[in-house]
């Protein structure tokens, strides 16, 4: 079941490929189909085998030759992963369906991000609302706490905004309030706690390796992602272990 969660992923992963590609343009995702952005010819579905295909292809479109991001490949693994690790976590339940949902949000908000330097509207207001829809709805959380997390996410990351505009868009406020709503109280501090951390510790890196200046400005919403998906998963443990080495 595990490995049929995998290939779920997979199949999923090219419909996040093309939100990736397209919602940044302000294009449809549901037409045209899948075309080469090069030479415009339709994709068969050989071509839209994950994984596979972008194997099989040595990473070039089939008709002329354009080469296909590496993201394409990176997105597609990473989301069978992910999918095994969702499945592996909580099996078949409604916490599954709602963190499978909350994951391929995260995707698209984490690559959107890192090419262009954007947390989209069309993306972060939609996942705010289901994340509401879905309180009430959400096992082994109260309804106060998912709140409580939002509330904190949104407020902790616009204070930051104002003392420092230059690091800290309004996007990545939003998305701090979507990740406070899915992970809730109190793992909403490990999520944000992860993300300045590990910011800090790349931002610091290409600082010193002189790969970025101090003004270049580093997305930082893969580091708020990638906070939220691990307080998502692991929060609670992340809190008990960490009471249990203070107490
Ligand atoms: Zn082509």
């Amino acid at each position: 079941m595990l490995l049929l969660y995998a290939m779920l992923g997979l199949v999923v992963s090219s419909f996040l490929n093309v939100c990736i590609d397209r919602l940044p343009e302000g294009e449809s995702i549901v037409s045209p189909p899948s075309h080469c952005p090069y030479c415009g010819r339709r994709l068969a579905p050989l071509d839209l085998i994950p994984l596979l295909s972008y194997i099989l292809l040595r990473g070039r479109c089939r008709y002329c030759g354009a080469p296909i991001p590496r993201r394409v490949l990176v997105v597609e693994a990473t989301t069978g992963l992910l999918f095994a690790l969702l499945w592996y976590r909580y099996g078949l339940s409604l916490r599954l369906l709602l963190a499978t949902l909350y994951t391929c949000l995260f995707i698209v908000i984490f690559v959107v991000d890192l090419e262009h330097r954007l947390v989209l509207n069309r993306v972060i207001y939609p996942a705010i609302a289901v994340a509401l829809l879905a309180v009430p709805f959400t096992p082994h959380h109260q309804v106060v706490e998912l709140l409580a997390g939002g509330a904190l996410g949104f407020g902790l990351l616009f204070l930051v905004a104002l003392v420092y505009p230059a690091g800290m868009g309004m996007g990545d406020v939003k998305l701090a309030t979507f990740i406070g709503l899915v992970v809730g109280f109190p793992s909403v501090f490990v999520a944000l706690l992860i993300s300045f951390v590990a910011g800090g510790l790349a931002g610091g890196s290409l600082l010193v390796s002189g790969l970025k200046g101090r003004k270049d400005p580093i997305p930082f919403a893969p580091f708020l992602v990638t906070g939220g998906m691990v307080a998502m998963l692991y929060g609670k443990e992340i809190l008990d272990w960490y009471w249990r080495w203070v107490l």
